[in-house]
């Protein structure tokens, strides 16, 4: 538990399920207020926010195109109404889809582009604008990925939103730290969601994500929402500008093990 975020608001973009809904029930337990944000699954968001105000919590599930300004406009007045503020503001919300790139349309790169990159963008600015109009110190965290770092071809798009993620995240962080806001990033390995659910229900292709991580098991969402809820957290005060890469020693370079190479 970090007693510090007791009481705080955070806004959870893409919160329906997966990585997004496990960080939201985790800052819940937190004893956090959260505005659950959901794109099309309405029915999963509602249900979590009402688990998490039986269970003596506080949140609300609010339908959102994170990347329009509408949709993050909407959060913000969310987060403000029902619960007087903001604090943390999580950009979880992201996209992929397998092509390869000669064959990729503008629209099949506009539209993952545009969650995982210009909707980080947009959340990250509307959470500055609050943090400096309340003169508050504030914390943005941004869900990147190891290809932030590990090309991923056939997945140019999403390898192209992150690594902008990464760079985005450390020129914020440079950009407000004397203003109190901190900016950080994680970057999950594999985890075992909905976005990779058919691939690692093929015990072949779930052998070969397992081929490339040290640790030789897929992540679960919650061990993703533990280091949101760190970062989050005052224990994380000296940090930001970093991305803490939860992924099993996936970026390692596991080829090299045992000195090859
Ligand atoms: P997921 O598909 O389970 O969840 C993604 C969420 O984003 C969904 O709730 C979806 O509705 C939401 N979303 C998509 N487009 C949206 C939009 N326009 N507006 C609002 N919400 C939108 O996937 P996940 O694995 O939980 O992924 C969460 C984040 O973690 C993503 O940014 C993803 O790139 C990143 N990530 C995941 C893994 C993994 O292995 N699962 C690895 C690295 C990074």
């Amino acid at each position: 538990m970090y007693t510090d975020l007791a009481g705080k608001v955070a806004v959870v973009t893409g919160g329906s399920k997966g990585i997004g809904n496990a960080i939201a029930r985790r800052l819940a337990e937190e004893k956090m207020a959260v505005v659950i944000n959901y794109h099309s699954d309405r029915e999963h968001a509602e249900r979590t926010a009402e688990e998490l105000k039986k269970a003596g919590g506080d949140a609300v599930a609010i339908q959102a195109d994170v990347g329009s300004e509408e949709g993050i406009q909407a959060l913000l007045d969310a987060a403000e109404k029902h619960f007087g503020g903001l604090d943390v503001w999580v950009n979880n919300a992201g996209m992929e889809n397998r092509v390869p790139t000669h064959e990729m349309s503008l629209k099949e790169w506009e539209k993952v582009i545009n969650v995982n990159l210009t909707g980080v963008f947009l959340g990250a600015r509307a959470a500055i604008n609050h943090f400096l109009k309340h003169q508050k110190k504030g914390n943005i965290i941004n869900m990147s990925s190891v290809h932030e770092r590990i090309p991923w071809p056939t997945f140019a798009h999403y390898a192209a939103s992150k690594g902008g993620v990464k760079l985005f995240s450390e020129t914020i962080a440079l950009e407000y730290a004397k203003r109190g806001i901190r900016v950080n990033s994680i970057a999950p390995g594999a985890i075992e969601t909905p976005i990779n659910a058919e691939k690692f229900a093929d015990p072949k292709q779930k052998q070969s994500t397992l081929d490339l991580i040290p640790i030789n098991s897929i992540g679960k969402p919650e061990e993703v929402a533990a280091a949101a809820a760190w970062l989050a957290s005052s224990e994380s005060s000296y940090v930001t500008g970093t991305t803490l890469f939860v992924d099993g020693g996936m970026s390692l370079y596991s080829e090299f093990e045992e000195g090859k190479g």
